[in-house]
């Protein structure tokens, strides 16, 4: 390798300005929320408390998911689903459901929607009438800003952050679209959490074994949805081993059955809009006594139905399928995660159709043990959300074992294919980290940069994330263009990177997924690959390191003796045969692959020992053709360009050892 092999895009290290950013932080301030399909909430869990519903003026917590856009003034809740039977097009509800969704892929629904603004338009657009559209994020903004609001009140602050939680099986578009209803009701996201880890989070179930390992069903059957996921706790991270249900079932169904059965009751064969809607609204009030009484008395004032008794009985009878369907789903996601019921060390019980005492019993019965319900199921997930927000808010919480971790180090190639690692492997997410590099040489115009991750010190041997180019860098002599690379990694590990050069502000930025395609088989046999070779690497990285150096120095001698090595009195013949055969020592010491650091170091010295006397008449020369020419000030500057120069040189290596 000589020096003209360098690639002169590539980036040359000079210092770290800073350590890892840490964020400004509102200890106590972070607010957990359960964005459901039907029902949403909000909890918080200050400074370590235990998490707790936050309630509206009149005492409720749970908060339909329906907005209503009936009135001039948006409605949101228990009041909004009061206008759906009359205003069944401007009252939207199960808005979920459309979250992250392009026209082409949304089912059927009563709503109207708007025509897309150009030919590639995606984005859905309720048309709600008197020219107001709105898209689904700005539909669950609406349900997140009263939730907001009610936090707000009660912690008597402006609140820092919001974990928001999404379905395990939510895609990147869903997750997405979460945020960005986030980031629209004006809060600030501190991440999503899966709805499933949010329970087991509440559960305390983090700290099983001492948050070495478990594994976990988590089943929740909501109002509209049934989830089943498997959960493997790892050194105190959750991992989503699989998933399964049924996006199309939930208490909803059991409504649905229960009002069929009222409605026979009643002799209705062919009910009206407002006959069926009664009968399910009196249908789901029985179904949720039922769940604490053995019997239940139903009138349907529409239907001409009064005292008519439903047992509980009558009621497990009537929802038997449907249950059944549950476990059918489950037993396929254990077989998906090749976990048998005896391995589970905790069954979760989540969503507030598993308060019906039969549901529970099949669980029991599935899982073959008793599934935890302390905790009310219908708050359970923003109580997990709580304690998370309540940790990335900046407090400290006893017992905490460690959020999601970075599972391999991230860092950039530098000179000479040598890694620079900006984030350390097991830091916890979300995290941020900074550097500034600088130009090789005047010529550069752009510099390359390309991310890595892994534990190896040749970027060779680690995984390539994503290679970029920043152009329009000045060019400036040797060390001068400065460019500042940040690395932000978020609490999704959705890696961000940006490159700016810091005089022109030119800048490029490239999202990756780190763990993409990574598996934790794959990263054990990353870190032990590490281990096995840490004493070749650390040869390796000396030899690259010295290659660098020498190659550097090179490179500005032979330039200097291209352009004014003919004047003999600023170098002297024999000089300049010392100097060439020292370049040429030094092409062959960078070249040879067998070479030692050692070797490169000497060869280096060298070359600067013969060079020097020829530098210091040059840099003389220009000095006298300055006093001629230049104004004092101007000498002044170009003589501080040199000493910074200087400066950075001694500097512009921190990991040489
Ligand atoms: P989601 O997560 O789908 O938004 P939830 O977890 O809040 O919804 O569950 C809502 C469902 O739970 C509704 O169908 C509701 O009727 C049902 N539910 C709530 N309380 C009870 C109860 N005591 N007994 C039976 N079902 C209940
Ligand atoms: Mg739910």
């Amino acid at each position: 390798m000589s020096a003209d092999d360098f690639d002169p895009g590539a980036l040359f290290q000079i210092e770290e300005p800073d350590a890892p950013a840490s964020r400004k932080r509102a200890p106590g301030r972070g607010i957990g929320i359960d964005l459901g399909t039907t029902h949403s909430l909000v909890a918080i869990a200050p400074n370590g408390a235990q998490p707790q519903p936050v309630r509206d003026a009149s005492g409720a917590d749970i908060l339909a998911s329906v907005v209503s856009y009936v009135d001039p003034s948006v409605v949101v809740g228990a009041d909004a689903r009061a206008q759906q039977v009359e205003h069944p097009s401007r009252v939207i509800s199960s808005v979920k459901r459309f979250m992250g969704r392009g026209r082409a892929d949304i089912g059927e629904h009563p709503y109207p929607i708007a025509a897309p603004k150009h030919d590639e338009d995606q984005v859905v657009r309720f048309d709600m009438g008197g020219g107001r559209d709105v898209t689904p994020m700005e539909v669950s903004a609406e349900i997140l800003r009263v939730l907001a609001a009610r936090a707000e009140a009660e912690l008597g602050a402006p609140i820092d952050g919001a974990v928001i939680t999404v379905p395990a099986y939510f895609d990147d578009a869903q997750r997405q679209a979460t945020k960005d209803a986030g980031r629209i009701a004006g809060l600030k996201v501190y991440r999503l959490l899966a709805e499933p880890t949010a329970a087991a989070l509440a559960y305390g179930l983090d700290q099983t074994k001492g948050g070495k390992q478990g594994l976990f069903a988590i089943y929740d059957l909501g109002g509209g949805t049934f989830d089943i996921s498997i959960l493997r706790l790892r050194e105190g991270v959750f991992q989503v081993l699989a998933t399964g249900g049924d996006s199309a079932l939930g208490g909803d169904d059991f409504d649905r059955a229960l009002a069929a059965h009222l409605l026979e009751a009643a002799g209705v064969c062919e009910p009206s809009d407002r006959q069926r809607e009664g009968a399910l609204a009196e249908a789901r009030r029985v179904k949720e006594a039922l769940s604490d009484e053995p019997q239940v008395v139903a009138n349907v004032d529409s239907c001409g139905l009064t005292g008519f008794a439903v047992t509980r009985e009558t009621f497990e009878g009537l929802i038997d399928g449907i249950v059944r369907r549950t476990v059918k789903a489950c037993r396929q996601t254990l077989k998906d995660a090749d976990v048998r019921p005896d391995d589970l060390d905790g069954v979760v019980l989540v969503g507030g159709s598993t308060r019906v005492p039969k549901v529970r019993a099949v669980v029991e019965k599935t899982f073959k043990q008793l599934p935890l319900c302390d905790l009310d199921p219908d708050r359970v997930v923003a109580y997990g959300a709580a304690i998370q927000a309540d940790i990335l808010s900046g407090s400290a919480r006893e017992g905490v074992t460690l959020l999601d971790v970075v599972p391999l180090s991230l860092g950039l190639e530098t000179m000479g294919g040598i890694v620079e690692q900006l984030i350390p492997r097991n830091a916890t997410i979300p995290i941020g980290a900074r550097q500034v590099f600088t130009n090789y040489s005047e010529q550069q115009t752009g510099m390359v940069f390309h991310v890595v991750q892994g534990e190896r010190e040749l970027a060779s041997d680690c995984r390539s994330l994503a290679k970029f180019e920043l152009r329009g860098i000045p060019q400036l002599p040797p060390s001068m263009a400065r460019v500042e690379v940040s690395f932000q990694l978020d609490a999704d590990a959705l890696l961000t990177v940006t490159a700016k050069e810091l005089m022109t502000g030119v800048k490029q930025t490239v999202e990756v997924k780190p763990t993409y395609g990574l598996d934790e088989a794959a990263v054990d046999a990353l870190v032990m690959e590490s281990l096995d070779n840490a004493e070749a690497d650390f040869e390796a990285r000396n030899m690259a390191e010295g290659r660098v150096e020498l190659g550097r120095v090179a490179l500005a001698v032979r330039t200097a003796v291209e352009e004014v090595g003919h004047i003999e009195s600023l170098l002297p013949a024999d000089e300049r045969t010392a100097i060439l055969a020292a370049l040429q020592a030094a092409d062959e010491a960078m070249a040879d692959t067998a070479g030692t650091p050692q070797r490169l170091k000497q060869t280096r010295e060298h070359l600067e020992s013969v060079s020097e006397a020829f530098a210091r008449r040059r840099m003389e020369r220009a000095l006298q053709a300055g006093m001629g020419g230049k104004s004092l000030g101007e000498i002044e500057s170009s003589l501080a360009a040199e000493d910074a120069l200087e400066e950075r040189r001694g500097s512009h290596s921190p990991q040489q050892t």
